[in-house]
This record gives structure tokens, C-alpha cells and sequence, in this order.
């Protein structure tokens, strides 16, 4: 069965790296997309461009997702451009350096503001359109750091962990509306978030050697399991958390 899926896909965090690469593998399989970023200038740039590549509609919007009094005018701006909305993406997210003994309570509530509240708020804002329109599905961008412990970025872990629960949660609600909701929990991909990590002491290195594949992987890697996830290919696939990093939690 090939993808009969053709509603327009919100893509948060769609300016860059792993939210840019969903955009991209969803125009490729023809679908509308709306990217919501802090970054006006690069979503705008990234829409237009794939717009250029693929022959669809696309709108790059400056939206920030850690306020959900945005959504709705961010909902018809794209509307009025993409058309009827289908899917979400939740790729937008932040990573913060703050161990056990040093967390802030400030630095806390931001980064599970952007990388977990934001994700049922927004399915919350979309669900109008999502109960719409046949075949809609859901993907959040968790994290193997969702499953395993990362000492130096609790809040990262407590969000991405908590985006799980929430996708299986989400999943009971809506699958009786036909709604599907899932998770790709990605591994080290190579992509401006990871950059800062790469230049520390032996850290590319260990992050590469982890992976049976001996590698970090490509933005693409990800992109492509998640418009899949969107797809009518995944019609029987809901409340999952897909893992993909290349073999790093498979092994010891
Ligand atoms: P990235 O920095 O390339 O992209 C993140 C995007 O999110 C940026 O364009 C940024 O402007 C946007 N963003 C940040 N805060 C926002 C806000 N409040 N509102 C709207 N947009 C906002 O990083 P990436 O690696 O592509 O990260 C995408 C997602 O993938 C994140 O959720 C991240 O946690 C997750 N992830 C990344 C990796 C990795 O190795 N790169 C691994 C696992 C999970």
C-alpha cells in the first residue's frame, strides 16, 4: 500500500536539523508542510525551498511552541496556505547542561515547557483538524535519552521519557477517533544541537563507537522513519516509541 495520505503536516522545530529533514522526506512523498519555528528567517527560507523542489504548498512561520496562545493563529496561517492539516511533527526541542546539584527550577520548566508540555498542547490545539480528516497521525521526536540515563541533562531525559507516556496515552484517546500518535527516539544524528558535543574531548568518538553501525547518523535517517510514521503505511501502528540510533540501544 503506498502513501494515500495527502493532508498538509505542522512540523515544529521545521528550521532545522531533524524537523527540517521530516519536512523534506514528507514534500518528497507530496505532502503540504507548515514549519513552526523560534527561527523565522530559516523556516521561511527551508518552505520556500521545498516548496521550489517538490511542487507543494509550504509556509515557514516564526512560532514559539512553549506558549500555546500561538497555536491558533500559527492553525490558520498555515491553513490558509497548506490546506486541511493531517499530522504533527514535534521536532522542536532544547537541551540544557544542568546535573543533580546544580538544577534550576527556571532552566527545568523551559526545557520541559519546549520538549514535553508543548506536545499535547499542540495535538490539543490541532485536534479540530486532526478528527477532520482521515488517516491523521502524530510523531514526537523523543530520544534514546527518553529510555537511558544521561547524567548531565536531567530535565532533557525527564522530558523525553515523559513524551513517551504521553504518546501512549494520547494513543488510547485518539485511536478510537482514528487518530495515531507515536514516538521516533532518535540516537546521535549530526545536527546543530549535537554540534557543541562533537568538539568536547573523545565524545564524537564514544558517540560513534556506541552505535553497531560505527557511526552518528544523518538527520535524513530520521526524517525518513517519520514521514513513514505519518503515512497510510503506518495505518495499524500506533502508541509506539520507534528507536532509531543505529544499534546504540541494542548493544552493552
Ligand atoms: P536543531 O537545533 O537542529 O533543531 C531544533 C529546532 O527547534 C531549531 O530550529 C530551533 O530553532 C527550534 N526550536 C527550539 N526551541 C523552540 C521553540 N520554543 N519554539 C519553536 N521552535 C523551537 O536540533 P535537532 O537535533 O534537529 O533536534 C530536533 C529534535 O530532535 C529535538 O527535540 C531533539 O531533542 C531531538 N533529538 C536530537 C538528537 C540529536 O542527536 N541531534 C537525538 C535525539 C533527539
Amino acid at each position: 500500500m503506498g502513501n494515500t495520505t495527502t493532508t498538509a503536516v505542522v512540523v515544529t522545530g521545521g528550521a532545522s536539523g531533524i524537523g527540517l529533514a521530516s519536512a523534506t522526506a514528507l514534500a518528497e512523498q507530496g505532502r503540504n508542510v507548515a514549519l513552526w519555528d523560534l527561527n523565522a528567517e530559516a523556516a521561511e527560507a527551508a518552505a520556500a525551498d521545498l516548496a521550489s523542489r517538490f511542487g507543494v504548498s509550504a509556509i515557514g512561520l516564526s512560532v514559539d511552541v512553549s506558549d500555546a496562545a500561538n497555536y491558533p493563529g500559527a492553525i490558520e496561517a498555515s491553513k490558509a496556505v497548506v490546506g486541511p492539516i493531517g499530522g504533527l511533527v514535534h521536532a522542536a526541542g532544547t537541551v540544557q547542561v544542568e546535573p543533580v546539584g546544580s538544577i534550576t527550577r527556571e532552566v527545568w520548566d523551559f526545557v520541559l515547557s519546549i520538549n514535553l508540555t508543548a506536545f499535547p498542547m499542540l495535538v490539543q490545539a490541532l485536534l479540530p483538524e486532526l478528527l477532520a480528516n482521515p488517516g491523521s497521525a502524530v510523531v514526537g521526536i523523543s530520544s534514546i535519552e527518553g529510555w537511558i540515563g544521561n547524567a548531565a541533562i536531567p530535565a532533557y531525559c525527564a522530558s523525553k521519557a515523559g513524551m513517551l507516556g504521553t504518546v501512549r496515552s494520547m494513543a488510547q484517546h485518539l485511536g478510537p477517533q482514528g487518530v495515531r500518535v507515536n514516538a521516533v527516539c532518535p540516537g546521535y544524528i549530526e545536527t546543530p544541537m549535537l554540534a557543541p558535543s562533537l568538539t568536547i574531548g573523545d565524545l564524537k568518538a564514544n558517540m560513534e563507537s556506541s552505535a553497531p553501525l560505527g557511526r552518528l547518523g544523518e538527520p535524513r535517517e530520521i526524517g525518513e522513519p517519520v514521514a513513514f510514521l505519518l503515512s497510510s503505511g503506518a495505518s495499524f501502528i500506533t502508541g509506539q516509541s520507534f528507536i532509531v540510533d543505529g544499534g546504540t540501544t541494542a548493544i552493552d
